[in-house]
């Protein structure tokens, strides 16, 4: 890859299942990518173990309880860093001048600030954090039009689509598409009916057939939430109307998502279900490099299956859509109702179907208002939060 320019590398959320896989993928290409700066919460060993592999400039941890822990392993270890911690320092090791790609690997909401910082300063941007472009899908988008930066998505769908279209993200209909089609692997629990659901543990929630992932993005795929978030993601980053989204359950997660033209041709992206294509395509775009992943034996996989989702099961999904045809915040209090859900249900405090009700409860109590600003979108999301709790309390 002669005309691949060495990249100075952000990865937040380094020690998160998108992290670690972005790393393996930077370890394979020294010559070109360099791990500049690694961003955790609180998992000081994992992240100390990280610099001591990739010897980064800046280590950054979130929990400012934690800095001296780190600075302490660090020392023992001998790597010599600049170390530092907080979230206000995390939002601006974003804009950092010594970085050019950052990695958007934070889970949650958490990840909003550091995302926007990233597109306001113009790096390249590789964004895993969908909740990021669920929330504030507009002003991310403003944000990276002012700092004139690129974005690349991660996430796998949306990084399908993106090599399915000429030229990155053009205007859908100057370049003839007709459809999105987002393929869903069904999660777990596919093909079961609501009351084989109740008791779902968060174990048998995680455990995803296909992907191995984080414990919130594995709740989100059992519920269909995950897809519900990456249509909402798909509307933002290809400007395209709802309406002009499909989801597909492909139970063997190896089309990873299609590109649908006005005469009829469906353009699909297939591969190993490993985010490592994914993340070396946007690491290394617009070139390619080895990524680690396998070829895709086609024989071997024997058979590709499709079928509608299940969106009565379901709901998430469908409530996605709703607030999406909704507009305004409706899509952040969704998601934020969502991570408070989702964190009851991994506490053990809330059964699996109650996530959908939660979702529901929150998003009819509080109509949608039009997107402001950030400062607006926090509070909104604060009292979505809230909603969400005082649900929990009284039902749970
Ligand atoms: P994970 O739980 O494995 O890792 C999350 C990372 O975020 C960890 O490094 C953690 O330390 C960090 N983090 C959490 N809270 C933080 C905070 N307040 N400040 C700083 N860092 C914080 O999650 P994951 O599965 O890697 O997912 C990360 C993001 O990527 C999510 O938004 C997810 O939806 C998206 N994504 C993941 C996959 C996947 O295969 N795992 C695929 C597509 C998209
Ligand atoms: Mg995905």
């Amino acid at each position: 890859m002669s005309d691949l320019q060495p990249r100075a590398v952000a990865v937040f959320g380094a020690t998160g299942s998108i992290g670690t896989n972005t790393l393996d993928v930077i370890a394979r290409h020294p010559q070109h990518f360099r791990a500049h700066t690694l961003v955790a919460w609180r998992s000081v060993d994992k992240l100390a173990q990280l610099c001591v592999r990739f010897r980064p400039e800046r280590a950054l941890i979130a929990d400012p309880t934690c800095e001296n822990a780190l600075k302490k392993r660090l020392d023992e270890a001998g790597v010599r860093c600049e170390i530092g911690s907080g979230a206000a320092a995390v939002t601006a090791a974003a804009a950092h001048e010594g970085v050019d790609t950052v990695v958007a690997a934070i889970v949650g909401a958490a990840g909003l600030a550091s995302t926007l910082a990233a597109a306001r300063a113009g790096k390249r941007l590789l964004l895993a954090n969908k909740e990021s472009i669920v929330m504030a899908g507009e002003l991310l988008l403003a944000a990276l039009r002012e700092g004139g930066g690129t974005l690349i998505p991660v996430d796998s769908e949306h990084n399908a689509i993106f090599q399915c279209l000429p030229g990155g993200r053009p205007v859908l209909d100057r370049v003839g598409v007709r459809k999105l089609i987002l393929t869903a692997s069904g999660g777990p629990f596919r093909g079961k009916r609501r009351e084989e659901l109740a008791h779902i543990t968060p174990d048998q929630a995680c455990a995803h057939p296909n992907w191995s992932m984080g414990r919130k993005i594995s709740v989100d795929s059992a519920t269909l939430m995950n897809k519900g978030l990456e249509v909402i993601e798909a509307h933002h980053l290809f400007d395209a109307a709802p309406d002009r989204i499909d989801v597909v359950v492909h139970r063997q997660s190896l089309v990873h998502s299609m590109v649908e033209y006005i005469d009829g041709s469906v353009l699909a992206q297939l591969g190993q279900p490993d985010m490592r294509t994914a993340i070396a395509y946007a690491l290394a775009w617009p070139e390619r490099v080895e990524a680690g992943v396998g070829s895709l034996d086609l024989a071997a996989a024997g058979q590709l299956d499709f079928e509608a989702p299940d969106t009565g099961t379901f709901r998430c999904l469908a409530l996605a859509f709703a607030a999406l045809r909704e507009g305004g915040d409706a899509t952040a209090l969704l998601n934020a109702a969502n991570e408070v859900a989702v964190d009851a249900f991994l506490a053990g405090t809330l059964p699996f179907l109650g996530i959908a009700e939660v979702i529901e409860s929150v998003l009819e109590e509080l109509p949608a208002q039009p997107v402001v600003d950030i400062q607006t979108l926090l509070q909104r999301d604060d009292q979505a939060r809230e909603a969400a709790r005082r649900f929990l309390r009284c039902h749970c």
